[in-house]
């Protein structure tokens, strides 16, 4: 089994954090100076049962001029092209404008589309379950998976949970 995973999410989430945890590298550190620079692969995670191939998708972000305008449809193109898209936020900043752009994004795409909630080290449960609640409501997500990238909170399950739709 095996299949291509996207992930995105504003700055500072921990889109490599998370990558350097689940390949065991620095490999996505790499990737933060290529921003314009396509379909990059940030890793692959391969096991006994499964290859997970992880893809940063650059250019998620509202377009600020012609150039940007390209490089956001060369996102969508990605998104569309990838088994699942992780959409990561950061459970100690909650709902911000660039989240907004990015579900926008997502009512286009066809893939299923979970929303990890990053950094839940950092907040109490009453407002883990404000979180999942308020975003439920922005986007029919295939799961809602909290995680610490950091401290490896519940990796292990969303690596399950993807395994199983490969
Ligand atoms: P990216 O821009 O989405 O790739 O975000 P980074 O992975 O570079 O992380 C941004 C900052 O958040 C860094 O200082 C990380 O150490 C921190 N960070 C990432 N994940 C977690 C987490 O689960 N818990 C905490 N407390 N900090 C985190
Ligand atoms: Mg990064």
């Amino acid at each position: 089994k095996s299949g291509f995973i996207a992930i995105i999410g504003r700055p500072n989430v921990g889109k490599s954090t998370f990558m350097n945890r689940v390949i065991g590298q620095k490999i996505a550190i790499m990737s933060d100076k290529a921003q314009t620079t396509r379909n990059k692969i940030q890793g692959v995670l391969t096991t006994k049962e499964y290859q997970m191939i992880f893809i940063d998708t650059p250019g998620i972000h509202k377009p600020k001029h012609r150039l940007g305008d390209f490089m956001v449809q060369v996102a969508e193109n990605t998104l569309n092209e990838v088994d699942h898209i992780l959409f990561m936020i950061n459970a100690d900043e909650g709902y911000g404008r660039g989240d907004q752009y990015i579900i926008d994004l997502l009512q286009k795409i066809k893939q299923p589309v979970y929303l990890i909630i990053n950094k839940i080290d950092k907040i109490q449960p009453e407002k883990l379950m404000q979180l999942i609640n308020q975003y439920k409501d922005f986007y029919e997500f295939e799961e809602i998976i909290p995680i610490s990238a950091l401290e490896g909170n519940n990796v292990d399950h969303l690596l399950e949970v993807l395994a199983k739709q490969l």
